[in-house]
């Protein structure tokens, strides 16, 4: 099976000559089918850039991104829509949820843009807030429920169109501790049903809950602290093989 991400010497400048930012300087990460990543890094460090453009929202300036065996560089603006739509849920610190909207139409809205016909986005729908715990929900709009509740439906209407990555940006940001720990639990729990998941945070206790972290610093990634064994291909006389994987080293080629 192929990563669901690899990115190639990725990188990331802003802006031209004196005035230009270099938000990513040569990502090489790998993120495999099942795992569950956090992407940890203090403000500026170039972690909402990479998000970005892991999730097809943003191109870099160099390097290579292959999500799920396609690659990304490329694409045509609508064919960067297609391919996020099908392959990436999203979930963000702000819930981004329609107001005006039910739950359950806020939970159907990336099937109907994928398609889906309407009975079954309503079914897929609402076993979706079951499996969040909202059923009950369906028919209030999102101003009825508390910011926990909001980011479970958040969750749901990530899942809808059974996503190859969910992509979660500061997802327990804007929620006290004890209602954080329930979404993580959340995430958990999708993780152990084999939902490949990648959770931006500056939180190190939250980082430390996923399997394993990246940490990004100064547009470079490094292994942050992995439980697992390095999973690197290296490659021997090259960079990558100089670049090893340790704690605290750059990671280069394959992720850790
Ligand atoms: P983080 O998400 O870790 O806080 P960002 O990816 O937002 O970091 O930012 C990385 C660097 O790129 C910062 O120096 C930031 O100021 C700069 N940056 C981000 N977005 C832009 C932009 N649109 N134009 C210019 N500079 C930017």
């Amino acid at each position: 099976m192929s990563p669901v991400i690899q990115t190639h010497s990725l990188t990331k400048v802003y802006g031209t000559n004196g005035q230009a930012v270099h938000a990513l300087r040569g990502i090489d990460i790998s993120v495999e089918p099942g795992e569950f990543v956090a992407l940890i890094g203090p403000s500026g460090s170039g972690k909402s850039t990479l998000m970005a453009i892991l999730g097809c929202l943003d191109s870099p300036s160099d390097g290579r991104y292959v999500l799920d065996g396609h690659e990304v560089q490329g694409l045509s603006g609508s064919e960067l829509a297609r391919i996020r739509n099908e392959k990436i849920g999203f979930v963000f610190q702000s819930y981004n949820l329609l107001p005006k909207a039910s739950i359950v139409r806020n939970v159907e809205l990336p099937m109907l843009y994928a398609g889906v016909g309407r009975k079954e986005r309503r079914e897929r729908a609402m076993e979706l807030l079951v499996k969040v715990g909202l059923e009950d929900k369906a028919l209030k709009l999102p101003a009825t429920l508390s910011g926990g509740q909001k980011q479970r439906v958040a969750v749901a209407r990530a899942l809808a169109n059974r996503p190859t990555l969910l992509l979660a940006d500061e997802p327990t940001g804007a929620l006290d501790s004890k209602t954080g720990a329930e979404v993580l639990d959340l995430f958990r729990e999708l993780n152990a049903q084999g939902n490949t998941l990648v959770l931006v945070t500056h939180d190190p206790s939250i980082a430390a809950q996923a399997q394993r972290r990246i940490e990004i610093r100064d547009g470079e990634a490094y292994a942050g602290g992995t439980l697992e064994a390095p999973k690197a291909s290296k490659i021997p006389g090259t960079r990558e093989a100089e670049h090893h994987v340790e704690l605290g080293r750059p990671l280069l080629a394959g992720g850790v």
